[in-house]
């Protein structure tokens, strides 16, 4: 039987180790599709543009809203972030996982747009922890870091919206939790119903 491909949405606070949960996630296992979005903030070292995000202009990423080519986008601490349309249609139409790692306002326009997306939230284990994630990283000015925090704490506002709350305390084991959480996911009702209709329509017939 053909499965569907699921869009997964995965948010978190800055600093609880998406970017590093994604990698090994697609390292470990096949059939996802990791989108990457646009952005207008500045590459921190090591990041390259098309690998971690598009780094756009300001004018580049409007044009982009005009064009409505991308399914959200939202303002995150002075920056716009959006995730294109293109890639995303695709990968689905072809049934693969397609996973979208975008803060809360995104994630709530996707569940709008797409009712069967699987939005999952991945916080550290501890405040604490979560500061020193994101000053350890040493990509971003104590200042920047504050802002980040504070965001933390409105972003905490919205847990419950998500299906699911995964911690990242050791990253293997959190790894190997959000794969389970996504291959169960294929299994529910909603996501089967050309199976469902499928069983009836020979079971009537038989
Ligand atoms: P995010 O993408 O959520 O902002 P990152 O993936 O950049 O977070 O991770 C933030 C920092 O925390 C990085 O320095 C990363 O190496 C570290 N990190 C990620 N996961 C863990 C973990 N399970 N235990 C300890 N450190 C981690
Ligand atoms: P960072 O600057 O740390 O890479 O990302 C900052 C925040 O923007 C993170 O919470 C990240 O999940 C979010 N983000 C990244 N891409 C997108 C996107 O395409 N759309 C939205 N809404 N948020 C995004």
């Amino acid at each position: 039987m053909n499965r569907e491909g699921i869009l997964i949405v995965i948010s978190g606070f800055s600093g609880a180790g998406k970017g590093t949960l994604m990698k090994r996630l697609v390292e470990e296992y096949d059939g996802y599709a990791l989108s990457i979005s646009a952005t207008t903030r500045k590459p921190r070292p090591g990041e390259k543009d098309g690998r971690e995000y598009f780094f756009l202009s300001r004018e580049q990423f409007e044009q982009k809203i005009a064009d409505s080519a991308l399914i959200e986008y939202a303002q995150y601490c002075d920056n716009y972030y959006g995730t294109p349309r293109e890639y995303v249609e695709k990968e689905l139409s072809e049934g693969h996982d397609v996973i979208l790692e975008i803060e809360i306002q995104g994630a709530l326009k996707i569940r709008e747009q797409y009712p069967d997306a699987l939005l999952l939230f991945v916080s550290t284990p501890s405040a604490k922890e979560l500061r020193r994630r994101l000053s350890g990283r040493g990509t971003e000015t104590q200042e920047v870091i504050d802002q980040r925090l504070r965001r933390a704490a409105q972003e905490a506002e919205g847990m419950e919206e998500y299906d699911y709350i995964v911690i990242n305390d050791d990253l293997e084991t959190c790894v190997r939790e959000l794969h389970e959480i996504i291959h169960a996911a294929h299994f529910t009702p909603g996501r089967n119903k050309a199976f469902i209709e499928k069983m009836r329509k020979e079971l009537e017939e038989n």
